[in-house]
């Protein structure tokens, strides 16, 4: 194709607001240069000092100083669960022309990798569910990333799809199971998916060296406490790490109040029933979870986690950038703004510009949202808006 980078057209890519600014948002400065949406002055003095980006500096970097090396990429919108802290049974999916193809995601991982991203996460939605899911872990195993793993309920993971995400680049899972026990597992997924599949799913992974294996949980006041001592002794037993999550507020119901939360520290003072357990901290400054082992035996891998952005929130440290499967760029899970890549990856004459053109300008529009991203989640202060997305949509 044509290259024109010199000649290139100033286009303005659209950066749509998509909601209003959040009250929780940061410092906004924009270097672009460019006369779109986020109201800041164009053409700021370049500086390496952290809070102001130099414009050749191409790697994600937000207004806070923060490094972005963490992708989570939404592959789909679509879930065969409903989990009652995610998504209601009503809920509605985006149309299929509006998500992002197999290329055009692809399209957005090689942008982000190019700005610096080394770990990414593929997520949804249920990403299993998506038809091209092994094309896809090749295409984006072949950028040479550090780290890549997948989120899943387990439902569809079986040893065999397993083993062909595996061939195809994979290298770590995560499972979400909320409980142990029959019953209360209905309860919280609303699916007729038996829990002992998600069991056996967990297990195929560990023996299939998918490791470490992780095990998220969320935990709702009145819902599913009474799971977090037995998936415990499950973590213990089979050997891998269970991750207990606070409820937030990103469901699609904005059922959350903060009464349905068990606090991290109720949390592990209950998984402390299945063992003594001993703290390790964080793996990263970056990580989620500070973790545990237990104090007696246990089977190799097993672990404790807890993850805790509500009373121990780690905004501070974030590295994490999220891309929806509809195309929207969110520098936050509580962003109230998105950038639209989609527009940018399909509007013609961006790519009439070439593709090398065409590839800077989406580096530009991700490295512009990442500087914009909020200093923290706000939860827990006055005026905090949930927003509009819920987790589906966003991609946990
Ligand atoms: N469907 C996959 C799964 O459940 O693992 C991947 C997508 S799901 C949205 C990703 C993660 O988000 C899951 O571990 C889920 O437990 C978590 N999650 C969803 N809604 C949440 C909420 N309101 N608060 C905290 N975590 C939530
Ligand atoms: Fe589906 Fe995952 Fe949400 Fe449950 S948490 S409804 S499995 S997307």
């Amino acid at each position: 194709m044509n290259e024109r980078a010199a000649a290139a057209p100033r286009r303005v890519v659209s950066l749509p607001l998509i909601e209003a600014a959040s009250a929780h948002s940061g410092t906004r400065r924009r270097t672009t240069g460019r006369s779109d949406a986020i109201g800041a002055p164009a053409h700021e003095p370049p500086t390496h000092s952290p809070g102001h980006r130099h414009r050749d500096d191409r790697r994600l970097i937000d207004s806070h100083g923060r490094i972005i090396t963490d992708l989570r990429l939404s592959i789909t919108d679509r879930c065969n669960f409903r989990c009652v802290y995610c998504m209601e049974p009503e809920v509605r999916f985006a149309p299929a022309t509006a998500l992002l193809t197999p290329d055009e995601l692809v399209l957005a991982a090689t942008a982000c990798v190019a700005l610096g991203i080394d770990r990414i996460r593929l997520t949804g939605g249920e990403p299993t569910l998506h038809p091209d899911l092994p094309r896809l872990i090749e295409s984006i195993a072949a950028l040479g990333i550090r780290d890549l793993s997948i989120t899943t309920n387990g439902s569809l993971a079986s040893r065999n799809s397993m083993r062909r995400w595996m061939d195809a680049g994979l290298r770590r899972i995560t499972f979400s199971l909320d409980a142990v026990h029959a019953d209360a597992f209905t309860r919280m997924t609303r699916s007729p998916t038996p829990v002992e599949a998600v069991i056996d799913a967990i297990e195929a992974a560990i023996e299939l060296g998918l490791a470490p294996v992780k095990v998220n949980a969320v935990i709702l006041r009145g819902r599913n406490e009474d799971q977090v001592a037995p998936l415990a002794s499950l973590a213990r037993r089979l050997g891998f790490e269970m991750r207990y999550i606070e409820y937030m507020p990103l469901d699609s119901g904005r059922h959350w109040t903060p009464e349905h939360l068990v606090p991290a520290e109720e949390i592990l003072a209950l998984a402390a029933q299945a063992g003594e357990l001993v703290p390790l901290g964080r793996d990263a400054r970056s990580s989620t979870s500070e973790s545990f082992r237990f104090a007696g035996a246990a089977a190799p891998g097993a672990r404790i986690g807890v993850i805790a952005p509500v009373t121990r929130p780690f905004c501070g440290a974030c590295s994490r950038l999220r891309i929806t499967a509809d195309g929207k760029v969110r520098p936050c899970l509580f962003s109230l703004r998105e950038f639209d890549l989609r527009d940018a990856l399909r509007d013609p004459s961006l790519r009439a510009a070439g593709a090398s053109t065409h590839r800077r300008m989406i580096e530009d529009l991700i490295l512009d949202a990442v500087w914009t991203k909020q200093a923290g989640h706000g939860i827990t202060a006055e005026g905090f808006r949930q927003p509009a997305r819920p987790m589906s949509s966003i991609g946990g």
